[in-house]
């Protein structure tokens, strides 16, 4: 299984930054670097979301934003390794809207959060069209890999959405 660490520091610019945004969507890059199917993140950016019509559900990252992260990461010796973006009040599960818009080799990273903070967060990568969990694991600093890595493939998407048996597509 593919697996993706995130540091403490960017889970917590990361929680921060989607809070502020809900109940809107936030989105932006991650910047890091991947080694054998393991991404780390090492640094999170914000993007602007282009789509203001359906910003509360919908995300389009803008590309001058991706320019100048790119520079960003290549300026730090880094890569961009993936996309994040926030479910407000909806799972942290991939809609078709996300799977349609993906890359290869890209982390998706998708946040949950409500009016109470952020629920869960996971990652997913696209692989021959179809989105296959990745695991997600923090590390304080350095190497040292949280013992209580969170694999959450088992839990299944829509436990906890809104509503029960809402299952909206295009979040
Ligand atoms: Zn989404």
């Amino acid at each position: 299984m593919r697996s993706l660490s995130l540091p403490n520091s960017a889970r917590v610019d990361l929680e921060r930054i989607v809070r502020a945004g809900y109940p809107l969507e936030t989105c932006g890059l991650l910047m890091g670097r991947e080694s054998n199917g393991h991404v780390k993140v090492e640094r999170v950016l914000q993007a602007r979301n282009l789509n203001r019509e359906r910003a509360h559900d919908r995300y389009e990252l803008d590309p001058q934003d991706f320019i100048s992260a790119d520079e960003r990461a290549r300026a730090a010796g880094l890569d961009i390794v993936g996309v994040w973006h926030s479910h407000p009040d909806h799972p942290a599960c991939p809609s078709e809207t996300d799977r349609a818009c993906a890359w290869e080799d890209w982390s998706y990273v998708i946040l949950s959060v409500t009016r109470d903070g952020v629920r869960d967060v996971r990652s997913w990568r696209l692989s021959r069209d179809q989105f296959v969990e990745e695991s997600v694991s923090r590390y304080v600093h350095g190497n040292s890999t949280n013992p209580h890595t969170t694999t959450s493939v088992h839990r299944g998407c829509w436990r906890g959405a809104r509503g029960g048996g809402d299952r909206r597509r295009g979040a």
